[in-house]
């Protein structure tokens, strides 16, 4: 059979990511004194993983360009921020200007401009730059199974509607975006989360999950690589291949 070696050199191109794959890598906050726990990236990591992105001859897209049907580069990476902390501003936005890089904040409206959160005027002047989409992680950051578990389904539901509708409006009067992608708080998410979601208005919604966002993915649970301080040399490069967290090879 003379087409059994050719099927077998057409599965062995299919076994790796595919083309469309995209890693999305999610960070919380950063430190010049170096990394304080699990979702605190020191800026010396920070900067050496985006001059492994660019030396890699991976290209940064923008976040919506995975959902708006845009052809992507062929190693095409994206970068999220959640939480609005002001290190995002101090430490992270610096280096992304340096390369060029865009990135997503998915920011809780009603936290920012208090304490070690961003201001209005931070993220108005990173959005200039053209770089930065602000974009909605509901209103309050609430675990949703706990509030769930607390309320009545319709007293749950009332909720909902307001986490997920109340931080888009602001946003989009604050700072004239779309707000229309979602990031879950924890990455909790399930069918009726997403569905609500959907009615809100998102045309997207980011989880966590370690694995790479591919073409077929649920657009509403997109997975994204959560990224540690340990995430250097072979480590990020395998975030950066799409190679599933916790995957031999
Ligand atoms: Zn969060």
């Amino acid at each position: 059979m003379r087409l059994i070696p050719a099927l077998l050199i057409l599965l062995a191109f299919a076994v790796p990511a595919r083309a469309e794959d995209v890693s999305v890598l999610a960070y919380h906050r950063f430190n010049p004194a170096g990394s304080t726990g699990a979702t605190t990236v020191s800026t010396r990591v920070f900067a050496a993983q985006m001059d492994r992105i660019a030396e890699s001859g991976f290209t940064v897209v923008p976040l919506r360009a995975l959902l708006d049907g845009s052809v992507l580069p062929p190693h095409a990476v994206a970068i999220t921020a959640d939480d609005g902390h002001r290190s995002v501003y101090t430490e992270m936005f610096p280096i992304l200007r340096r390369h060029g890089f865009a990135a997503t904040l998915f920011l809780n409206p009603p936290g920012l401009d208090h304490g070690s959160y961003l201001r209005w005027a931070e993220i108005a002047e990173m959005q200039a730059s053209g770089l930065i989409d602000p974009e909605p992680h509901t209103t309050s950051h609430l675990n949703f199974n706990t509030e769930r578990a607390r309320r009545t389904p319709e007293a749950f539901a009332a909720l909902l509607r307001h986490e997920l509708a109340d931080p888009r409006a602001i946003l989009a009067s604050r700072l004239g975006t779309r707000a229309d992608i979602l990031a879950w708080p924890f990455g909790i998410h399930d069918d009726a989360l997403e569905a609500a979601a959907r009615e809100a208005g998102y045309i997207a919604a980011f989880a966590l999950g370690g694995r790479a966002a591919s073409a077929g993915a649920p657009a509403f649970a997109v997975p994204r690589y959560q990224v540690y301080e340990t995430d250097v040399g072979v480590r990020f490069d395998r975030v950066l291949a799409g190679i599933p967290r916790g995957q031999a090879k």
